[in-house]
């Protein structure tokens, strides 16, 4: 393919893209497919010789489309929101286009400079403190990492390497394994389970924290926790504060443990991988309170935001304790500046070397919605999910099991699992919407989640009575086979 054939086949996929999203409400939002579907479609080797774009074209509705679930038809509910905006898109197909890979400062000073100056932005937006910010000298900064549970993987390790060695100062008889022994991360017995995972792959031990009957980690209890663990001779090092937890969207309490956490040289992270994005609204930032006392926080655009995966904002107090755990400078990748501001060697604060020009798409994402833009569209979405939680709550026969606070609603028909099971199982099965289920302590629980940047109050009514019918016709057999028992 030459530049002349890219010309017209990139406005023809543009096209074809366009008209996915305008009429992606007519696909049925899951596919039908089994396991194993695709194989059997396509040849068992790459072909030998080159084939032309239109065959490769056709094979989209053929071979792919069959296979997707629509995450962004106005009948998905599922998880949380994948965002995607139009601007987004353009901006990706730019990033492609310049295909830089930019690890320091200088394999791309403008992939560089972007991401500090709108991390900037954004944490001005959701009026993160000052520290956070990089500003043109400062010690904090932004970054882009691919996911959430990058950035809490990178805090975890920070977090580590800066306790190993003030333990190792002030009881210079204990190993470096001696310490990693002892070392115990924290996190809600709500958090996500990349926390867990964090720990794991950082060969350090992890314990939940109980929540309330509100979901929500409170002060006393880690405290409690806390105690029990330092007079066994364990050394609690890390604690990761959820903001918004994936099963019901409840929040840590921060300002009772972010001064525990600060008193006990426990590192605080901060995971508000979804309800990060409500914070640019000020009517919601007061759920953002206490993260003066965090090491890290971060939140992921890439889900309630409108820019596309893979955009996830960490910030840090202290960069060095990212750059400094982690350094190596092999002669190729080295070159003359100082670390500041903004000249940064972003491959120092993440896992990978290499990495894409991201901020590209959450800088035209934030030009052209604007603040207030993005406002509208997280205030639609808690709109909708207060709508339909209003549905829910008008029928006798279902329950709500968390308070609704964003855009998700959990909840449920007053009985057994065993029937909730049972109407999850119908709702699927006919597709014509999608939601996950989760369980809240022993129960088994339904959750609605706004997610489509398209969807509007009659789909949220159009689900609520397909479910409500699901639900009127599961009771009918039901009731029966219950009286046998
Ligand atoms: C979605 C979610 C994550 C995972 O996000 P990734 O960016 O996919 O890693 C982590 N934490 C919470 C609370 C989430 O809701």
């Amino acid at each position: 393919m030459d530049a002349a054939e890219f010309r017209k086949r990139g406005k023809e996929m543009v096209d074809y893209i366009a008209d996915y999203l305008e009429k992606i409400d007519k696909r049925q939002v899951f596919p039908d497919v089994e396991p194993g579907y695709l194989r059997p479609l396509i040849p068992d080797c790459a072909p030998q010789d080159p084939e032309n774009f239109e065959d490769v074209f056709k094979d989209i509705e053929k071979i792919i489309m069959p296979g997707v679930t629509h995450w962004h038809s106005p009948y998905f509910f599922a998880y949380f929101p994948a965002a995607s905006s139009f601007p987004a898109l353009l901006a990706d197909m730019l990033c492609g286009g310049i295909g830089c890979v930019g690890f320091s400062w200088a394999a791309s000073p403008a992939c560089t400079e972007l991401e500090t100056v709108v991390l900037d932005w954004l944490g001005k937006m959701i009026n993160l403190p000052e520290e956070f910010l990089a500003g043109k000298d400062g010690r904090g900064g932004g970054v882009i990492q691919g996911s959430a549970s990058e950035a809490t993987l990178m805090s975890l390790l920070a977090a580590r390497t800066k306790t190993i060695r003030r333990v190792q100062s002030e009881k210079p008889e204990l190993t470096e394994a001696e310490i990693m022994g002892r070392l115990v991360a924290y996190a809600s017995d709500q958090a996500h389970s990349s926390v867990e995972r964090a720990a794991l792959i950082g060969g350090v031990k992890i314990k939940n924290v109980p929540s309330d009957e509100k979901f929500t980690v409170c002060g006393s209890t880690l405290k409690k926790v806390l105690e029990e663990d330092k007079a066994a001779g364990l050394i609690p090092f890390f604690f990761c504060a959820t903001l918004g937890t994936t099963p019901c969207c409840s929040f840590d309490k921060l300002l009772e443990l972010g001064p525990i956490c600060n008193k006990e040289n426990i590192w605080m992270h901060i995971d508000a991988a979804y309800a990060g994005s409500a914070f640019i609204c000020p009517e919601f930032r007061h759920l953002l309170n206490g993260v003066e006392f965090a090491d890290s926080f971060n939140f992921n655009p890439h889900k309630w935001l409108l820019v596309n995966f893979d955009c996830s904002a960490m910030w840090v107090k202290k960069r060095s304790d990212l750059t400094g755990a982690f350094k190596l400078e092999p002669l190729y990748l080295q070159h003359h500046h100082q670390e500041s501001g903004l000249v940064t060697d972003y491959r120092h604060w993440q896992i990978p070397l290499g990495r894409r020009f991201r901020s590209l798409k959450l800088w035209f994402v934030l030009r052209m919605y604007g603040v207030t833009g993005l406002q509208e569209h997280i205030r639609k979405h808690v709109e909708l999910s207060h709508q339909f939680e209003h549905l829910v709550l008008q029928d006798e026969r279902f329950e709500i099991c968390a308070e609704v606070i964003l855009g998700l609603v959990c909840f449920r028909l007053k009985g057994s699992n065993e029937l909730n099971k049972a109407l999850f199982k119908s709702i699927n099965e006919a597709k014509k919407i999608h939601l996950v289920p989760c369980y809240l302590r022993e129960k088994f629980v339904l959750r609605f989640a706004i997610c489509s940047r398209t969807v509007e109050s009659t789909h949220i009514k159009f689900a609520w009575q397909h479910m409500s019918q699901l639900a009127t016709d599961l009771l009918k057999t039901w009731e029966p086979n219950q009286q046998q028992q």
